[in-house]
């Protein structure tokens, strides 16, 4: 038997026996698992499930080891993966700790820093957020205003972030700030850590459209950063931002999971979905429009998995962080929000439903998911924003 083969055995047996038989059902919205010193688990399986993952390093199954990783190949992890998939296990734990600042630090922080965040982020013990966009930087960026005033032995940070996903539960904020005024606007920002737990940082949770509250504005007076907290070189944080990017959008679009699982399949795939709710006529749906739309729909999806799978088999990382990551963010959010608008045209008002017995808690959490599905081609950056990047970095058109 290979070793390829003698994990999997492994795996399979380990997971078998370690992961709780609640955390193979899918997770309603407020069972999923973000850590943070903050954090309350409803299951508490699931932080019994997140324990020892994490005390295999499998929370982040591909990070080296001395970090707190779990040190596998990328064949390893595939297999992780596959193994996970087959008997619907939750991932344990998800955040920007893992798919943006972790990956960023592991390309561009230093030993010290990596020593500093990463184990904690392996562990769950500390929970991130993204200070990037602010009220008149989005698209742009770069635009940025956030003043980092240089204090000697430490930074000084003033101003206001917004749509700060999470915010509110976070421990930490990585940010994009103006360390150097007169110079060229890509050319004066640095990227620096912020620890929230000091009176400089302020949290105001905005309230949406879905009844909740996912993102915050998030203020800065005279916030303390220590210098050690500087990731990268001063005013060269642009790099490490983009970078960081890359990382983000490969992880929207589902790079991570090698392509194993839909981001919106807790019902079935849509032909199960049909068959449920409106039933086939000579395994056949009757409405001709409607089967071509599931048809080209699902089609597309599997394509789309497939080709997730072969770019991180490809992918040494794991991932492609790469300008063609853009691709994978546009296609993945496009397709997504089709996917619900069909499944909603097939659900009929039962794909409408808020609350009360009429409605299942898989159709509760369906509708909230079509609402949230609007914000997916926005955040990491708009798919207008992701065609610019694929015609100039990918295709070479001209500016
Ligand atoms: C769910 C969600 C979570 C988010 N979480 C975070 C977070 O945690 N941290 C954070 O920092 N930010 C976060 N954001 C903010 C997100 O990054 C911005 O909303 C996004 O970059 C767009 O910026 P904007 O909202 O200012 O829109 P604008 O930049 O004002 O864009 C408005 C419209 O103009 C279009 N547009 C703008 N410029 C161009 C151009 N050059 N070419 C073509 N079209 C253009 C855009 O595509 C869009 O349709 C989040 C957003 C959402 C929706």
């Amino acid at each position: 038997m290979s070793n390829l083969d003698n994990f999997r055995q492994e795996t399979r047996a380990w997971l078998e026996e370690n992961c709780p038989a609640s955390m193979c059902e899918p997770a309603a919205e407020d069972d999923i698992v973000g850590g943070g010193k903050k954090a309350t688990y409803k299951n508490p399986d699931a932080k019994l499930w997140l324990d020892r993952m994490a005390a295999k390093g499998w929370t982040a199954p591909t990070w080296p080891k001395a970090y707190g990783g779990g040190g596998l190949t990328k064949a390893e992890n595939l297999i992780l993966q596959d193994e996970m998939f087959r008997i619907n296990a939750r991932t344990p734990i998800t955040g920007m700790g893992f798919s943006m600042i972790g990956p960023t630090l592991l390309d561009y922080g230093t030993e010290e820093q990596k020593l500093e965040h990463l184990p904690k982020i392996v562990s769950g013990e500390i929970r991130w957020c993204q200070g990037y966009s602010e009220p008149g930087a989005g698209s742009d960026l770069a635009s940025l205003q956030t003043k980092c005033e240089d204090k000697g032995d430490y930074f000084l940070v003033n101003g206001q972030k917004i749509w700060t996903s999470g915010a509110q539960y976070a421990d930490w904020i990585f940010t994009l700030v103006r360390t150097e005024p007169q110079a060229p606007k890509h050319e004066g920002i640095s990227f620096v850590l912020i620890d929230m737990d000091q009176p400089g940082v302020t949290v105001k949770p905005i309230r949406l459209i879905s009844g909740n509250s996912p993102f915050c504005e998030t203020f800065f007076d005279d916030a303390r950063v220590e210098k050690h907290n500087l990731v990268g070189q001063l005013n060269r944080g642009w790099t490490v931002g983009k970078r960081l990017l890359q990382h983000e959008r490969s992880s929207i679009s589902g790079l991570g999971s090698a392509g194993r699982r839909g981001r919106y399949d807790a019902m079935g795939t849509l032909p199960d979905i049909a068959r449920e709710y409106i039933g086939l006529e000579s395994g056949k749906l009757a409405d001709l429009s409607l089967r071509d739309s599931v048809t080209r729909n699902t089609m597309n999806l599997r394509a789309f998995n497939l080709t997730q799978r072969r770019a991180m088999e490809e992918n040494e990382s794991g991932g492609t962080p790469t300008f063609a990551t853009s691709m994978f963010k546009y296609f993945g959010s496009e397709n997504g929000k089709e996917r619900l608008e069909i499944q909603l045209k097939i659900m009929g008002t039962q794909g409408l439903g808020w609350e009360g017995d009429s409605f299942s808690q898989a159709e509760h959490t369906l509708t909230r998911t079509w609402l949230r599905s609007k914000s997916s081609s926005i955040a990491g950056g708009s798919s207008e924003i992701q065609l610019n990047i694929i015609a100039k970095r990918v295709l070479g058109l001209p500016d």
